[in-house]
Order: C-alpha cells, then structure tokens, then sequence
C-alpha cells in the first residue's frame, strides 16, 4: 500500500482533463518545508512506510531543486519514496537517485499521437516525443522502479491498452535490471472537466487488469481511489499488486489545508485501516515496506 502526498498544484500545461490545468482559475499552492512535514507526518501517523511525492508540471518554482530538497526531508522518516511530476533529464533523475529516490512514475496520457495533441496544446506537455521517451532516460539514469500507464478514456482503451504492454515490453528488453509497474487510471470528473471518447466499464477494466497479469506474472499492478469501493473490493484477487487508500489529491489534503480544491475526484474515501481490514478478509497480507501485498 502507498499513500499519495501532493506537493503542488502550479501547473506550466494545458491538459484538457486536468483540475490543475495552467488555464483553470484555481488557488495555486507550493508547500513549504514545514507544511511538507505536517502532511508526511500524518501519512506516517497511519503506518504508511512508502510515499509517493506528486505534483503540477512547473518547471520553475517546483523544479528539480524543490524536488531534491523534498527527498532529503521526508527519506529519513520512509523506506521508499517515489515521484510523479513533470519529465527531467536523465542527469537531473540521477541527482535525485542519489538521494534515494526509488521509482518514477511518468504517464503517457495516450499512445495515440493525434489525440495527445488535443488533450495536450500547450506548454512542455504537448511535446509527445519527450514524453514518450522519459522512462528511457530513466532506465539509462538507473532507476529502481518505472511506472507507466494511459489514462484510459482518451482514447480506445484497447489501443492504449496494447501500446502500454508495447512500450512495456520494449523498456523490460533494454534497461531489465529495472521493475515495472502498471497503472490504470480511467478519466474522473472535476470542475469544468471533458468526457471520455471511450466509456470503459467495469468489466473492461477487469478485462485489461486480467490481460496484463496474464502478459506479465510479475510486474505490479497498481490501483488508485479514482476506482469504487465495490470495484476495489472484488479486483484485489484478480492480479492487482498495489493499491493506495484514503488519498488527497489536493497540496496539503491531509493536514495543512483540506479543503483546497482536488485534481480529480475520488471514488473509494474508505480509511487506510477499512482498506487494510478488507484487504485481510480477502485473505491478502499487507505489506507496507515494498508497498506490495500478496496471497
Ligand atoms: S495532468 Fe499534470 S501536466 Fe496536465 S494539467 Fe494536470 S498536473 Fe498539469
């Protein structure tokens, strides 16, 4: 299990299905050193040992510095940290590396390059080739772990579905001393948001989830809050490896400012000790320190 914390909602892109987007008239918020501690020590408060730092693409103020100078306070109190923000280059992923940093997660959005160009017209986003190529220049930094994934709902789900085991199977072959993880993040409501292309039901997804443990026996499986409380409950035996709980997606969500607005809207509000319980019930060992559980 994993718990996500929100550093920053200041956003350089337009996303067309984003809440932080540069061109939504949203408060923007950076946390300071002493807000970031408040927030990963209520996450630790909850027994949580792996943290997943998270934040708008702003290439400035929230660049590779803040980055760094984030790492070094939270990785005395956590055996893994993980990111997802904005691309770097290879040497600056190598800096944080050295720091600690454990793994990467970098999502294509889609594979599909004239529907990227919609959902991506401005700022460093809309560069699809710069994107796709992140997790290269993270395996030749020597990243332990690189997540990937589409937000399915942009495009034909079975499209994005193939190039995503595609691209996989492409970074296994090249950089195969580093592990991967798979996400599968489907479209969620917010203020002012588009609809999908594609509706994907509940059986697709189960369909999708299925396909990669059959393509894959060991590459993790991740599940976030986007997904329901019923939908979590009956997955979590049906190939998933990773799974976070009672997740903010807004910068100081947990204990600075809860109120703030959110990136997208959960689904699953449950507390990290229902999901736990539920995760047992189902005969399932949580483990918190490689933030994987396991029959
Ligand atoms: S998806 Fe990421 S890059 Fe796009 S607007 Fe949202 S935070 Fe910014």
């Amino acid at each position: 299990m994993y718990s996500p914390v929100y550093l920053s909602n200041e956003c350089q892109n337009v996303c067309t299905y984003c809440g932080f987007s540069m061109k939504n008239k949203i408060r923007r918020r950076i946390l300071s050193d002493d807000e970031i501690m408040k927030e990963v020590e209520f996450i630790k408060s909850k027994g949580y040992d792996h943290l997943l730092l998270v934040t708008g693409e702003s290439y400035g103020r929230v660049g590779v510095d803040y980055l760094e100078n984030a790492i070094k306070l939270v990785k005395p109190y956590f055996s893994n940290i993980s990111i997802e923000v904005q691309p770097l280059q290879q040497n600056e992923y190598e800096r944080l590396i050295e720091l600690g940093l454990y793994a990467v997660l970098v999502y294509q959005e889609t594979y599909h390059r004239q529907e990227y160009k919609k959902h991506h017209p401005k700022g460093r986003k809309a560069n699809f080739d710069y994107r796709v190529e992140t997790p290269d220049r993270l395996g030749r930094a020597g990243i332990h772990k690189i997540g990937i994934g589409a937000l399915l709902g942009l495009e034909d789900w079975r499209a994005d579905g193939f190039y995503t085991a595609l691209h996989l199977r492409y970074l296994q072959k090249h950089y195969w001393k580093t592990k991967y993880s798979i996400s599968f993040p489907r479209l969620r409501p917010f203020s002012g948001g588009i609809e999908p292309k594609v509706e994907m039901t509940d059986r697709d997804l189960v369909q999708l989830i299925c396909a990669f443990r059959l393509l894959d026996e060991d590459v993790e499986l991740s599940i976030s809050t986007r997904e329901n409380q019923i939908f979590r409950d009956n997955i979590v035996n049906l190939g998933v490896t990773s799974m976070s709980a009672e997740s903010k997606t807004n910068p100081g969500g947990y204990a600075v400012e809860p109120e703030s607005l959110e990136q997208f809207e959960i689904s699953d509000d449950r507390t990290t000790e229902e999901i736990t319980g539920m995760l047992q019930n189902n005969g399932l060992e949580v483990v918190w320190k490689d933030w994987e559980y396991f029959a």
